[in-house]
């Protein structure tokens, strides 16, 4: 006989946690699964932040990792069973669903998906060549290396994260200039002025990284100004590439709706997907607020989904 768990969740950034803390409240003993999408630990995007600012309750910050160490022994605390494996394939079209992981079968009456999102890369070959070697989607996690310190950088993007980085990224370079392909930041009024203030930060707009140049290490980007159509060579010791992020969502393609930009689509005001069971929440299904503390609240409507629908197909 195999064994059904009432709830399996799938992710652990703050959406999952918050998910198996309330699953776990309601005695459903959760089982869930945290795997390594983000920055090859388990967590979430939390866990490659330096400083929180903006989760409530926090007046003076709080680390990510903290925030995540901290939310994970809560979610224990309730009778949470947490598996430390990458989830390998998901079978929907069934119920019980079926979950493997390291070539193990699990079964959950339901689902609840919190496998948040990844960074975006720019599609380079050298791009993928120079990883780790000069080239890093994470200033917090890389920024620091003796590699970087003292030395011109770029950072490639005009959102927030870009913002960050190139601000982080100022207590370890000479300068730090970010490069963006339209001549308008999409990052907030604040951040954006806090950068402008940066003496340590220059901006060059309507810009694209054509090429990223470098045999063993990164020496230098090719950049295009869009506007002027002057190519020209930046010598630089690093690239940090913050052009946003792409929703986990491979394992459920052709098994769940998803929108033209991979989200899982979820009904109304609601955690519910296209399939009866199965829930969503945190930024996999968030492309609009992305925050860790909306992820949170939107874990807390899949676990109280979860339950009312599992009381409402109770066998
Ligand atoms: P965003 O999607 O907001 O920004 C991505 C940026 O990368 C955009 O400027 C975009 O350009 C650019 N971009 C995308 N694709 C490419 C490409 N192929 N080549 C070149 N440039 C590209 O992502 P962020 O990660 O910055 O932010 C995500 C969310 O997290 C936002 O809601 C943000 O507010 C939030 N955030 C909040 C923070 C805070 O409050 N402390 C810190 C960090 C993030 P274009 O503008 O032309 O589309």
């Amino acid at each position: 006989m195999e064994k059904v768990e009432n709830v399996i969740i799938i992710g652990s950034g703050p959406a999952g946690h918050t998910a198996a803390i309330y699953s776990g409240r309601a005695n459903l003993a959760p089982l869930m699964f945290e795997g390594f999408q983000a920055g090859g630990v388990p967590g979430g995007q939390l866990m490659i932040t330096t400083e929180v600012e903006n989760y409530p309750g926090f007046p003076e910050g709080v680390s990510g990792p903290d925030l995540m160490a901290a939310l994970r022994k809560q979610s224990e605390r309730y009778g949470t069973r947490i598996l430390t494996q990458d989830v390998e394939a998901v079978d929907l079209s069934r119920q019980p669903f079926k979950v493997v992981a390291e070539g193990k079968e699990h079964f959950g009456r339901a689902l609840i998906i919190a496998t948040g999102a990844s960074a975006r890369y720019l599609g380079l070959d050298s791009e993928q060549r120079l990883m780790n070697r000069g080239v890093s989607a994470c200033a917090t996690c890389d920024g620091a290396l003796p590699v970087f310190r003292n030395k011109e950088l770029v950072v490639v993007g005009g959102g927030d994260t870009a913002m960050e980085e190139a601000s982080f990224l100022t207590r370890f370079a000479s300068k730090v200039t970010v490069v963006h392909r339209r001549d308008e930041l999409r990052a907030s009024k604040v951040m954006a002025e806090r950068v402008r203030h940066n003496p340590k930060v220059a901006f060059m707009l309507n810009t694209v990284i054509e090429e990223i140049v470098g045999k063993e290490q990164v020496a230098a980007v090719r950049l295009h100004n869009l506007a002027t159509q002057k190519v020209e060579e930046k010598p630089v010791a690093g690239v940090f590439i913050a052009i946003g992020h792409t929703p986990n969502t491979g394992l459920f393609k052709g098994q769940l709706q998803l929108n033209p930009q991979g989200y899982v689509e979820t009904r109304g005001k609601s955690t519910y997907t296209s399939v009866d069971g199965v829930f969503a929440c945190g930024d996999v299904q968030d492309p609009t607020y992305r925050q860790a503390v909306s992820a949170a609240g939107s874990g807390c409507q899949a676990a109280i989904d979860a339950e009312r629908w599992l009381e409402a197909h109770a066998h």
